[in-house]
């Protein structure tokens, strides 16, 4: 998948059908610890007996998370592994559906098995499902649609054979995307890495092998992100650098247009997602289209 128009929440149907390469599976999970990461940031630690099937590409892995709503013991999901999930799941009441988000792997771990997802969390305007993990107890239900290989449709971070610069950038959100793309770069890689972040203490330590030189901004409106990004020394387009955003989808959009109409860098490596839209929830992205 190429580059294209920034986008809320991937396509629940994309993920459904998965690819030819590795199907999706339904997970039923529970909660086996909560941990503070940091200010902004609450990580779940998942654990379910079928665990030990799932798959993940690590890198921007993404995955979907269905929460029950507040009174039910678990999310109601329709089961069907044909990709027909989907349609089902629409014509469920939605005040009874389990409510659907995208979220990124973290961490697979294996000897236990575990899934581990980190919620950005957002005071002010929290969601249903950032309202689950601030309350996630030991033992709470949740179901996982997730791929069952490591080879599948569920990630964007594909650089060409061969890249050894890179230009990643994100807020909160897709820090737990970073985390996987940095820890998959190899030790000849180069990144530069700008992240904006709610706290200073949400600076977090992320693993790598690569020269990665990573950029923490705290969030300030006086200091836009975006302006301090346009103003940072970059690779030059010569080098052939690839380049993958997500966040917010406006700052998406701005950080994608300074890459590529100001610094020359070729469209077609610059991977850029909008993981979410100040004032509306995933769902309205996915009654509106716009979740693609
Ligand atoms: C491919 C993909 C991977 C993602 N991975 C992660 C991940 O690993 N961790 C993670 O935390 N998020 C991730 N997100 C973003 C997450 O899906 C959204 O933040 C989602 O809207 C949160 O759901 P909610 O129920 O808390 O809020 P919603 O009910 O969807 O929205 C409620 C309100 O919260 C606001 N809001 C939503 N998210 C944020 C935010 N991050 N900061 C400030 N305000 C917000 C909305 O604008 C809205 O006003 C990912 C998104 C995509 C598309």
């Amino acid at each position: 998948m190429t580059a294209s128009q920034p986008t809320a929440p991937t396509a629940p149907t994309a993920t459904a059908t998965a690819t030819a390469d590795a199907p999706y599976h339904f997970f039923d999970l529970r909660v086996l610890r909560t941990e503070r990461v940091s200010p902004s940031m609450l990580r779940v630690v998942l654990g379910g007996e079928d665990l030990a099937g799932m798959g993940s590409a690590g890198r921007d892995q993404r995955i979907k998370l269905f929460f029950p709503h507040p009174g039910q013991d678990a999310p109601v999901v329709p089961r069907s592994e044909d990709g027909q999930w989907y349609a089902a799941w629409c014509a469920l009441d939605p005040g009874v559906r389990g409510i659907m988000r995208t979220y990124t792997t973290r961490d697979l771990l294996r000897d236990p098995d575990a899934l581990v997802v980190d919620f950005a969390l957002h005071p002010g305007a929290e969601g249903p499902a950032s309202r689950w993990a601030t309350a996630a107890r030991p033992g709470d239900k949740l179901c996982v649609l997730a791929p069952v290989g490591a080879e599948n449709g569920g990630y964007d971070f594909r650089p060409p054979p061969g890249t050894r610069s890179y230009v990643l950038a994100g807020d909160e959100s897709a820090l737990p995307a970073l985390a996987g793309i940095l820890a998959s770069l190899p030790p000849e890689a180069t990144a530069r890495v700008w992240i904006e972040v709610q706290d200073p203490a949400d600076r977090q330590h992320l693993a790598t092998e690569a020269a990665a030189e990573i950029t923490w901004v705290v969030r300030d409106p006086a200091a836009p992100f975006v302006d301090a990004f346009r103003a940072a020394d970059l690779p030059d387009p010569a080098t052939a650098p690839y380049a993958w955003i997500a966040g917010e989808s406006a700052t998406v959009r701005a950080l994608r247009r300074n890459l590529v109409q100001d610094r020359g860098y070729d469209r077609k490596s610059v991977r850029f997602s909008g993981y979410w839209r100040p004032g509306t929830t995933e769902d309205q992205l996915l009654t509106t289209g716009q979740a693609a």
